[in-house]
């Protein structure tokens, strides 16, 4: 299988190179160069998780130098549980929070971790990994690579600027993962790692690379639950499902769309935004203008321009194409909130703020067939938010209640890119 940049302009690759590389030399992102077709029927004799994912990832690895290592990658990186909660007989909720940091991010970061590792390996190399965070990319990316042979990782945060949770996820690992507070913004941190990528000297030195949420190697393990979710629901009701993701740089939508594609039993994708609603401003107007993000209680997804836009406009063609395939629906805070009681009271179940946007636009759309609502993230990380609504406390998970008891350590820098490697 090759892959190929949006724009054109790069030479095919296969994943294991698009993994190594990120970008694509013409600044594009990488896409499979074509689709195969997964049979459904194959696909249900899977007996777990990882030997699905290892089933729907195969073709993407035919003649890749991870292609033998795939097996033991998928056992490596999806190790927690992938359950559906079951409100009835036709509407489900994805839950994708039982990974080391509680949010969907898991899932990708560890495919990739384990993914570069053995890359490393096999070239006898090594590699220190920047990201700059505000929040829960950092975490996930931390825990991934902590402990894994070969790849040193600095987080960068800004001091004082991200919540307590937050921090711990950052400074708790210790060993191989280096935590940095800045003594500035978000912008800073960034600039930092831009900075770092900059100076030759300390690239080829260091051998940096960034984890950053447009890798290959994050996007391809994203369609695995996809598939997951829309053949259990598939099996259960014997319909092909909708689909609503709640949605940001739209990394879990384009790989949805991907797993659609190939096959998975999905009858439509609806994506849930919060007041950042470039994409949906598209489908109105059919012309695209990035705007400055705005701050929302689902802080994940307050992104003025999706970096994954770039992928579902290469996979979906002109705008009547893409309006024919993706719908989208925005939601405001105060619906946030009401949405997170009104679950709350008639499921008794309690959602993130992401998800809470998801299960807004489940009763919109009216679908007649089967509903699932990707959650996001455990509830328990957004306590501030939820807590007050529900007028009781989340229970924190155990794998989250293990970080926070954890000791922290963290370096506080100036915002100066050199000083992380003094
Ligand atoms: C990252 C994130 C999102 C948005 O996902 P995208 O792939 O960027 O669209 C939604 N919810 C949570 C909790 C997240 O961490």
């Amino acid at each position: 299988m090759q892959f190929v940049s949006t724009r054109g302009q790069s030479p095919a690759v296969t994943a294991s190179e698009a993994i190594l590389q990120g970008l694509a030399v013409d600044g594009g992102l990488y896409v499979p160069a074509w689709f195969p077709h997964l049979a459904i029927e194959s696909l249900l004799g899977a007996t777990s998780y990882p030997e699905l994912a290892f089933e729907v990832l195969a073709p993407f690895f035919v003649g890749d130098e991870l292609e033998h290592d795939l097996a033991e990658i998928c056992v490596d990186a999806f190790d927690f549980p992938v359950p559906l909660h079951w409100y009835d007989e036709k509407q489900a909720v994805l839950e994708l929070f039982w990974g080391p940091t509680a949010a969907f991010k898991d899932f990708g970061a560890r495919f990739l971790a384990a993914s570069m590792q053995r890359l490393l390996e096999k070239r006898n190399r090594k590699l220190t990994i920047l990201v700059a965070t505000s929040g829960d990319t950092g975490g996930a990316v931390a825990a991934a690579f902590h402990k894994r042979p070969g790849i040193t990782v600095k987080v960068l945060f800004p001091k004082g600027k991200v919540s307590k949770r937050q921090e711990k996820q950052l400074t708790c690992w210790g060993d191989n993962v280096e935590a940095y507070a800045v003594r500035g913004t978000f912008d800073d941190c960034q600039r930092m790692v831009k900075d770092a990528f900059m100076d030759r000297r300390l690239v080829a030195r260091h051998g940096l690379s960034s984890a950053n949420s447009i890798n290959l190697g994050r996007l391809l393990p994203q369609m695995v639950y996809a598939f997951h979710a829309a053949l259990e629901m598939f099996v259960r009701t014997g319909k092909e499902t909708t689909a609503i993701i709640p949605s940001g740089n739209v990394g879990n939508s384009c790989a949805s769309y991907w797993a659609k594609v190939c096959g998975a039993p999905i009858s439509r994708i609806v994506l849930a935004l919060n007041e950042n609603r470039p994409i949906l401003d598209y489908l109105h107007t059919g012309d695209y203008r990035k705007r400055p993000s705005i701050q929302t209680l689902a802080n994940a997804m307050d992104v003025g321009d999706p970096s994954n836009m770039e992928r579902l406009t290469h996979l979906f063609g002109s705008h009547e194409g893409f309006s024919k395939e993706v719908s989208a629906y925005s939601v405001d805070d105060e619906t946030i909130r009401k949405t997170i009681g009104r679950v709350h009271a008639e499921r008794s179940y309690v959602v993130c703020p992401h998800t809470a946007t998801g299960e807004w636009v489940r009763d919109q759309v009216l679908a007649s067939g089967p509903t699932v609502v990707y959650a996001t993230a455990h509830p328990a990380k957004f306590e501030t938010t939820v807590e007050p609504v529900i007028g009781c406390e989340v229970p924190v998970p155990v794998q989250l209640s293990a970080l926070f008891d954890k000791p922290s350590s963290c370096r506080e820098i100036e915002a100066d890119h050199t000083l992380l490697f003094s």
